[in-house]
């Protein structure tokens, strides 16, 4: 008989999910574990940085915590996308004053080697992309120069704002489309170790039309990846163009440090609203992300101003926020992750559900399965359900309910471990591999089972159950049945369906490992 058990700290843990970009500073299992009893469900890979081999390790550590820890934790695999770096810098870099010339090279010039003077941009074709009078930011805008004239792949700039340049920071050009094709020589070998590790998630850097998304995604279907793909805004162009990106997305992110130096910093948060609001009334993932607790890098506490800002992404209506520095180079990963957490479960006291679930209900337009999802999280308020059970093939059942922030917890019960790694991303989702069974009468035994084991209902207690039919079909949902606990065994025997196949998928949940479907 499999039992169900969720650990004490997945109990604590805020329906905000959190992703945590993996580094140096938390590539290690030890901190891995603590970052993912603190509350991360998401670790990132930046693959704008260090090796393929370094990130392989620090994948296949997220692994082994996860399996020891019978949890579904989901790696999302961030792209380079088409931007422009500088090349390699020997030592610490190199120091730029204020009104300095310097002369960036590009085109056939990349190849040159820097000195305190010049410095290559990669990929080629930075020149095209660039004309005198435009704006040069360097590293996030923490260096700012101006283009005076550009001569055959050498852009002679005049520094407006000086510092310190390092290998491989990010040149950008605010306000001009960048000619680069969507899949460069990089994002190529990043999708390619993406392909190769089978990541749940794939983030899309320097996205700028829904055409750029379809290309990846093709790249990628082609080489039998089939991940969600997280559209990260951060051009303005992207922004003009959220609608189809939105269309064709899984999710997105709302990437606020590009976006900062690519727009003006004061229209960030009017972008944030319009992305979550979209995204929301999509049901697509949305994840709020850069320099939440910037402090922290450092810092053992948070400013109060970061605090508010992770408070007001979530109630803006973020299933997910970010920490990045703050967790792959910080001094005090774990405790960002904590104060993350936190901050969030306190956020969400302030969630008005009912009106969250009225609002989304005007959005049912004869959909079955979102009328089913709205019914059982009304239902589930009415009558004061402990928790909302969804049976899900592919995730989608479990995801439709939580696109409504239920007040109730929502139990998804999948038997793909793809599906739950692909849950980490939805708000209040409590994932558990559990039997495929064939019969209605079964599942719902096995909800109330489940529930009960978990601790979320007591005998007496109503649960609502959200299945489709024909049972195995993803993308069905159509049924709705109230619970109340316990639900009897039925006198027949279950039959168990045969599980997709399990190949390569090492995060299988406590549920399967425990024991067999039931039987009479
Ligand atoms: C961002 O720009 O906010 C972001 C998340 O992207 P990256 O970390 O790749 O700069």
């Amino acid at each position: 008989m499999n039992t169900y058990h969720v650990p004490p700290y997945v109990l604590r843990r805020p329906k905000t999910r959190i992703v945590c970009t993996l580094g140096p500073a938390s590539a290690s299992t030890g901190v891995i574990r603590g970052l993912i009893e603190a509350g991360m469900s998401v670790a990132r890979i930046n693959l704008s940085h260090s090796t393929h081999d370094i990130h392989r390790e620090t994948i296949a550590n997220v692994r082994t915590v996860a399996h020891e820890c019978e949890l579904p934790i989901a790696i999302l695999t961030d792209l380079p996308g088409p931007k422009y770096r500088l090349g390699v810098l020997v030592g610490e870099g190199i120091e730029v004053g204020d009104g300095d010339a310097f002369t960036l090279m590009s085109g056939d010039r990349a190849s040159v080697s820097a000195t305190a003077k010049r410095a290559p941009v990669l990929p080629e074709g930075l020149d095209r992309d660039v004309a005198a009078g435009d704006e040069i930011l360097i590293d996030d805008g923490a260096i700012r120069m101006v283009a005076v004239s550009v001569e055959g792949g050498r852009i002679l700039c005049r520094v407006a704002s000086g510092g310190v340049m390092k290998t491989r920071k990010a040149v950008a050009v605010p306000g001009r489309i960048s000619n680069l094709p969507y899949i460069t020589d990089e994002t190529r070998a990043a999708l390619d170790f993406s392909i190769e590790q089978q990541v749940d998630f794939v983030g899309l850097s320097y996205i700028r039309t829904a055409d750029d998304l379809l290309r990846a995604r093709l790249y990628m279907r082609e080489r039998g990846l089939n991940a969600q793909l997280i559209a990260k805004i951060e051009l303005a162009q992207a922004v003009e163009n959220m609608d189809p990106i939105l269309a064709e997305a899984d999710g997105v992110m709302v990437a606020r440090g590009d976006l900062g130096v690519q727009m003006p910093y004061a229209q960030i948060p009017g972008v944030q609203k319009r992305l979550i609001r979209k995204s929301n009334e999509l049901g697509k993932v949305v994840i709020t992300a850069t320099q939440m607790l910037e402090s922290m890098i450092h810092a053992p506490s948070p400013t109060r101003a970061e605090v508010a800002d992770i408070a007001n992404a979530i109630l803006d209506g973020s299933d997910a926020v970010m920490l990045s520095a703050e967790t792959s180079i910080g001094k005090h990963p774990i405790e960002s992750t904590v104060v993350m957490a936190e901050t969030a479960r306190e956020a969400e006291k302030l969630l008005d559900h009912e009106a969250l679930v009225r609002r989304r209900a005007a959005r049912i337009n004869r959909h079955v399965d979102e009328a089913i999802a709205y019914s059982a999280c009304w239902t589930a308020s009415e009558i004061g359900a402990s928790a909302i059970v969804a049976f899900t093939e592919s995730g989608s059942t479990a995801a439709r309910v939580a696109a409504f922030r239920p007040n109730v917890p929502i139990l998804a019960l999948y038997r793909d471990p793809a599906a739950g790694r692909r849950l980490a991303l939805r708000w209040g989702v409590i994932s558990l591999e559990a039997p495929a069974l064939n019969s209605v009468q079964w599942m719902f035994h096995e909800a109330s089972k489940a529930a009960v084991e978990t601790g979320f209902a007591r005998d007496g207690d109503f649960i609502a159950a959200v299945v489709g039919m024909p049972i195995g079909v993803p993308g069905k949902t159509n049924l709705l049945r109230v619970i109340s606990v316990p639900e009897p065994q039925p006198s027949f025997r279950a039959e168990v369906v045969t599980p997709p196949s399990r190949a390569g998928s090492p995060a299988h949940g406590r549920a399967a490992r425990r024991g067999s479907a039931p039987s009479r």
